[in-house]
């Protein structure tokens, strides 16, 4: 007999995982100039699956706190204007499996 396989939504999975946020962000954008001129389609909000990175008006808003550190922003910035680090011991995105 077969077993039908159950789809989860992303929030579904979302719900898998928790954060434990430090206060400083492990992530920056080193100059948003480049954003501002350089990247019309500001890549990052879009390939980011977490969606930290927003836009607002003239500047990246970096919501950190989310990050589940992928690593995509450290190669999908066409201009190399992310610094990437993983967050201190102990922060950061935690799995909780079952
Ligand atoms: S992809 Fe890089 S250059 Fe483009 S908006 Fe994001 S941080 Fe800025
Ligand atoms: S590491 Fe992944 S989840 Fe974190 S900000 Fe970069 S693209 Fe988003």
């Amino acid at each position: 007999m077969s077993e039908t396989k159950k789809e989860h939504t992303i929030e579904e999975k979302q719900y898998l995982v928790r954060f434990n946020a430090d206060t400083k962000s492990h992530l920056t954008v080193l100059d948003s100039d480049i954003c501002l001129t350089k990247c019309p389609d500001k890549v990052c909000t879009i390939f980011c699956p977490a969606e930290v990175y927003k836009w607002e008006n003239i500047r990246m808003h970096v919501g950190y706190e989310g990050c589940h550190e992928c690593g995509s922003c450290r190669i999908g910035c066409p201009h190399q204007n992310i610094k990437w680090e993983y967050p201190k011991g102990g922060h950061g995105i935690i799995f909780r499996l079952g």
